[in-house]
This record gives C-alpha cells, sequence and structure tokens, in this order.
C-alpha cells in the first residue's frame, strides 16, 4: 500500500500543475486511494458526492492519463463516494463476511458530532490528527497503542469518537468498545463484588473479545487496588492478539508512574502523541465551524474576541460562544454582536469565581496528584505529597480572598508563616521550573480560572 501512496503522490504532483488551483485542493486532494486490485484497477474515493460528480465531469479524462503514466497503461480508474466505500469494504474485504449485531449501548456509544471532518487541523494538532486517522483506516496495523495525551478541553475525547464513527461507518465488523477510565474501573469493581462467578467472565468477555478497546483518560487508572492489574491484563491480552488499543490522557505516559514501569516495551511500538493548545487562526477556525454547525450568526468580530480571551481550552471557547448567542437570542436580535459578547464574558469570569471554595481548589490538585485529601491536608513530609500541599496553597493563595490563617487552618491548622513558605517557594518556582510552571497552568485550566 506504501508504494500504491507514494505512485499516487507522484500522479498529485502531475495533476497539479495541470487543472487550476481551487480544483486541486477542492476535489483532488482530497482524494483516498482506498486500493489498487490486481486486474490493474485503482479505486478512489472522493470526499463527497459532490466532489465524486466534479471528478468525473471535469478530470477524468486528466486523471487517467496522468495514472496511465505513472501507474500501468492498462490501468483502470474508479472513483466511488463515501457511501459506495462503505459497500465496496463490505463486498471487497473478506474478514467482513459476518456483520455483528449491535446493542443499542454500541449503537449510541459515540456522539456523532465527532468526527473527523468536523474536527478544525492546525499547527498544534496536525500530528496527533494524522496518526488518530491512520489508525482509524488500519485498525491494529499501523500504531499500537496509539497514546494521544494533551490538556483539558483540547479534543482528545474528540479524536477518539472520531476514531470510533469512522470504524463504525467503515468497518462495521469490527468490535469496539469505548470507555472513559471511571466507567472501567466500575465494571471491574462491580463484577469482582458480585457473587456470581459469571460477572467476572462476563467482564473478561466485555474487554478482551474486541477488534478495538478505547480508555479515555487513562490517567485516573488508580494506582494501588486491581483494577490496575486488570487493566495490563486486559492490555496485554488484546494487544498480543494484535487489537488495537487507543488511550487518551492529560500528561504523557512516562509520568503516569503506573503505567510507564509496565508498559514501556509495549509504548516503544506504538505512537505517543500531544495536543497543544490552538493558535489563534486555529481558534478562530474551530469557533467558525461550531457556529456554522450549529446555526448560530455571530459577527466576526466577536469570533474574533473570544479567539483572544480564552486562548487554552476549546470547550471553554464554545461554552462562551453559545452564551453569546443565548443573549442576542433574548434580546431579539439575528446576530450576535460585541455587547453581548463583553457581557458573556464578564458573566463566565464571575460564576466561575463564586463558585470555586478551598475544597474546589483542593479536590483539582488532589485529582491531578492523584493523592488523598487526608493527605495534603495532613502531616506527612514526602515530596509527593509536600509539592502538591504548596501547589494547592499557591494556587488558592492567588485565586480566592481568604486570609493566610484560614489557609492555614484548613490544612491541618498550619501557622501562617508555612503557608507564606510554601507560597513564595511556588511563587520563585514558577519563574524558574518550566515543568512547575506548566503544572501550575494545567491546573488553572482546570479551575477555570485561566
Ligand atoms: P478533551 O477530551 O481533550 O478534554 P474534548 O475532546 O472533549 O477535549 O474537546 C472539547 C470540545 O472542543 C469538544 O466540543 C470538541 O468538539 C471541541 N474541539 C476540540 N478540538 C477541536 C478541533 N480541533 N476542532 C473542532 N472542535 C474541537
Ligand atoms: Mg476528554
Amino acid at each position: 500500500m506504501e508504494e500504491i501512496k507514494s505512485l499516487w503522490n507522484k500522479v498529485l504532483s502531475k495533476l497539479e500543475v495541470q487543472v487550476s488551483s481551487v480544483s486541486f485542493e477542492l476535489w483532488i486532494k482530497t482524494i483516498e486511494v482506498l486500493e489498487y486490485r490486481e486486474n490493474k484497477v485503482l479505486v478512489l474515493v472522493a470526499s463527497t458526492t459532490t466532489a465524486k460528480n466534479q471528478l468525473i465531469k471535469n478530470h477524468l479524462k486528466q486523471i487517467k492519463e496522468t495514472v496511465f503514466q505513472v501507474f500501468d497503461e492498462n490501468t483502470e480508474v474508479e472513483i466511488i463516494d463515501l457511501v459506495e466505500k462503505e459497500q465496496y469494504i463490505k463486498i471487497h474485504n473478506p474478514a467482513n463476511e459476518q456483520i455483528f449485531t449491535k446493542t443499542e449501548e454500541d449503537k449510541n456509544m459515540f456522539n456523532l458530532k465527532y468526527t473527523f471532518e468536523n474536527f478544525v487541523v492546525g499547527k498544534s494538532n496536525q500530528f496527533v490528527y494524522a496518526g488518530a486517522r491512520a489508525v482509524a483506516e488500519n485498525p491494529g496495523k499501523k500504531f499500537n497503542p496509539l497514546f494521544i495525551y494533551g490538556g483539558v478541553g483540547l479534543g482528545k475525547t474528540h479524536l477518539l469518537h472520531a476514531i470510533g464513527n469512522y470504524i463504525i461507518q467503515f468497518y462495521p465488523n469490527l468490535k469496539i468498545k469505548y470507555v472513559t477510565c471511571e466507567k472501567f474501573t466500575n465494571d471491574y469493581i462491580e463484577s469482582m463484588l458480585s457473587k456470581k462467578e459469571e460477572s467476572k467472565i462476563e467482564f473478561r468477555e466485555k474487554y478482551r473479545n474486541l477488534d478495538i478497546l478505547m480508555v479515555d483518560d487513562i490517567q485516573f487508572l488508580s494506582k494501588k487496588d486491581s483494577t490496575q492489574e486488570e487493566f495490563f491484563h486486559t492490555f496485554n491480552d488484546l494487544y498480543q492478539n494484535n487489537k488495537q488499543i487507543i488511550l487518551s490522557s492529560d500528561r504523557p505516559p512516562k509520568e503516569i508512574a503506573t503505567l510507564a514501569q509496565r508498559l514501556e516495551s509495549r509504548f516503544a511500538c506504538g505512537l505517543i502523541q500531544d495536543i497543544q493548545p490552538p493558535d489563534f487562526e486555529t481558534r478562530i477556525a474551530i469557533l467558525r465551524k461550531k457556529a456554522q454547525q450549529e446555526r448560530y450568526f455571530i459577527d466576526d468580530e466577536v469570533i474574533e474576541f473570544i479567539a483572544d480571551k480564552i486562548n487554552t481550552n476549546i470547550r471553554e471557547m464554545e461554552g462562551l460562544l453559545s452564551k453569546v448567542h443565548f443573549f442576542a437570542s433574548l434580546l431579539g436580535k439575528k446576530s450576535a454582536g460585541i455587547d453581548e459578547a463583553k457581557e458573556a464574558f464578564k458573566e463566565n469570569l464571575n460564576t466561575v469565581k463564586e463558585n470555586l471554595t478551598l475544597d474546589s481548589i483542593t479536590d483539582v490538585v488532589c485529582t491531578h496528584f492523584n493523592i488523598s485529601k487526608t493527605d495534603i491536608v495532613g502531616k506527612k513530609k514526602s515530596k509527593d505529597i509536600v509539592e502538591p500541599r504548596m501547589i494547592a496553597i499557591y494556587l488558592i493563595n492567588e485565586i480566592l480572598d481568604v486570609p493566610l490563617i484560614s489557609i492555614g487552618k484548613y490544612f491541618g491548622g498550619r501557622d501562617h508563616t508555612t503557608i507564606i513558605h510554601a507560597r513564595d517557594k511556588i511563587t520563585e518556582s514558577v519563574k524558574n521550573d518550566p515543568e512547575i510552571k506548566n503544572i501550575i497552568s494545567q491546573l488553572k485550566m482546570l479551575i477555570n480560572v485561566s
């Protein structure tokens, strides 16, 4: 297939100089090569039905001629659209003999809005997009496992669902399962608590009798209990049978201590790809796409305002966009303008701040570091507790308007000088240690105050 792709790339570069750049970008560049059959039929997939019609009407002759030159003189060219592709795979892929019956749960597993088509690609996410797409097209064959990591609201879940939607459409015979780490844990605990031996078997059936398993937010894999053990067994079982595993996390595998030790060698054969916060242009493109999808009428100025104000969390950006739309509709306006945007932004900040407490901020820190509340406010002096404790103190002091004495009291009755020390220590680290700086900005994002 690699060879065919490289031949096709030659065809593309020849066509690029023959047709107008608009036609090339719109119709030709987006063609996917599905297969080059032994009887010399080259099967091409157009990105949409319109694209297919355009190609056949205006460019078929040129494409054929170029294919003759590059591939073989006797090559036949067949152009199909996405629906036909699905049929084609069903007929020609021998592995596709049986179509599994799907349960309601399976059918509703993926959010239909989270597709590759709806995912805006920019510098920050182009590699992760390409990786996800490659895995969706060649499950179990290309990168295994695929590990996607990045901050909150940057599109990890969206990409996992996009892979799922793609597989359901084009490989309907494959058994696929998407779960959050939390669901996996709950299912496992439930099966263990049950007295019936069948529930344990059922659990294994459910998670091992699969072609593709996706676990979202794997950083929540708990440290101690047997859930972790079960996850490794599941992982190894699937992996050894060449089944595709896809994981997402808010941090790289090496920062998930338990995972790194056990699965390091496995990750070497897979793809670990990060997703970065989008740049300004990509943020604008995402907002435009979202407005179009939801049929919001929003002034360009507003789109720019939102893209400027929120730069690290796409979910939050979308939230603000829909709030602006809502404000405009309350005023009976057809199109949302900058006044509504400013109002919505102000309200957003206030609600976020009003809902924050010592407890809620500490919770976010505890979850991030996977430590308990008792430990963080307790007496332990080990580094894995002391550092999160100081970070929590730093954040509370920066975000909330609470006296140092109260913060001290909350953290197990510590003296206010201890609180000052913690605050200053982290303030210093933020300046000098990029890792701490990064952790703080991630946490602020989680708390919603970035
Ligand atoms: P994460 O799982 O990383 O926290 P999500 O996948 O839930 O983030 O994404 C948050 C929201 O942002 C979703 O509504 C998603 O559709 C949207 N989103 C993220 N990245 C993109 C993108 N590149 N293009 C379009 N929408 C995006
Ligand atoms: Mg997610």
